[in-house]
């Protein structure tokens, strides 16, 4: 295959509701949609995941489009390549930046599942036809809007319900729950919100039968997740320490968490994606898809994923109204009693709303080769 032209649209789109984690709130979202077109006027679509300020990884939406523009996108010039898997290697040169390797290797994964006349999800290997819907809710103005939110969410039949912590909104808030909810499937994201010192802080959320507990400490932390693993029973994810296969193997190896959260853009795209999804498949350390407040493209890679084998817990993989006020994707991501059905169509399975995306496009650039 060859590529004779990529196109990249700047969006920006306000969420229908402003999420807060224990470092941020996102009100917005910029991104970019990749759009590549082969030899055969045949397009793949893929979504930069990167938000405005670098606080979940080093990215930003404004580094996605200089990598992007700078360096991988020449790397495709004149590139003849036969599978998608050619991609995470040819742009290997470009140190990090995954977020930009992910959203054009993605839209190449896309194109070549187009080109085959196959489900992104078939090219993949998945073999779920629908996935479990859970539900990440961010910091809530009170106790009460959250205890409301989880409510509506338990009754449309959310398998599991995971909310955003920070240090003063967690014991709490979690005894609140249980007080109201005391059997609903229920785990806590840190976002790197406690250090090792909180210890015995963290070993009191034992008390609360939690499915898991993500990112308790920075990312880099490899050493005390799994001191902190040793002495908790509630199972630790890693998040945002997981940047690689490598990264995958070494937190396995020692111990520091026994979940892993698996998002395409932090991995740098399906390539690698597939390839921890396969280690963890092999090491029976259970995946989930992890979600970055994608709009309808990046949605849909992400349930293409998700059917994937390994993928045995419920990921953040909302409906798109749960985040828009219209998506970009037509028909739109549907959650029904919690669950996603996985498109048979080709590709990534949906098209693109034309009039949502000329809606809130910021610029347009058009690299032809
Ligand atoms: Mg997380």
């Amino acid at each position: 295959m060859k590529i004779k032209e990529i196109r990249l649209q700047c969006l920006k789109m306000k969420m229908k509701y402003p999420f807060q984690n224990s470092i941020s709130t996102v009100k917005a979202k910029e991104f970019y949609i990749v759009s590549v077109v082969n030899e055969n006027d045949k397009t793949g679509y893929g979504e930069t995941v990167a938000f405005d300020f670098p606080w979940y990884t080093e990215e930003t939406v404004h580094t996605n489009l200089l990598a992007l523009e700078s360096y991988l996108i020449p790397l495709l010039r004149g590139f003849e390549f036969q599978h998608p898997n050619e991609i995470s290697k040819r742009f290997a040169v470009v140190k990090r930046n995954h977020m930009a390797k992910a959203a054009l290797e993605g839209a190449i994964w896309d194109l070549y599942a187009k080109e085959r006349n196959l489900s992104l999800a078939n090219v993949l290997g998945g073999t779920r036809q629908e996935i479990k819907a859970g539900i990440s809710l961010g910091i809530q103005p009170s106790i009460k809007d959250l205890l409301y939110k989880i409510e509506a969410h338990a009754e449309a039949g959310c398998p599991r319900i995971k909310v955003k912590i920070k240090q003063g909104w967690d014991l709490n808030v979690l005894k609140e729950i249980r007080a109201s909810f005391p059997t609903i499937p229920l785990m806590v994201d840190a976002n790197s919100a406690y250090n090792l010192q909180q210890i015995d802080h963290l070993r009191r959320f034992d008390e609360f039968d939690l499915i898991m507990i993500e990112q308790p400490f920075a990312d880099g932390d490899f050493l005390d997740h799994a001191i902190l693993q040793k002495q908790i029973t509630t199972p630790i994810c890693l998040d945002e320490s997981i940047h690689s296969f490598e990264d995958t193997r070494l937190a396995i190896n020692l111990g520091s968490c026994q979940i892993i959260n698996i998002k395409i853009g932090r991995v740098g795209g399906l390539f690698e994606a597939k390839r921890i999804h396969d280690f963890c498949l092999e090491k029976n350390v259970p995946v989930w898809c992890g979600g970055m407040l994608e709009a309808g493209i990046g949605r849909a890679h992400n349930i293409a994923l998700a059917s994937l084998p390994g993928f045995t817990l419920p990921g953040d993989i909302g409906g798109s109204s749960h985040y828009w006020e219209k998506d970009i994707i037509t028909p739109e991501v549907i959650v029904q009693d919690g669950r996603i059905q996985v498109p048979n169509e080709s590709g990534i399975g949906f098209a693109l709303n034309e009039e949502t995306i000329a809606n809130n496009l910021i610029e347009e650039k058009i690299i032809t080769f």
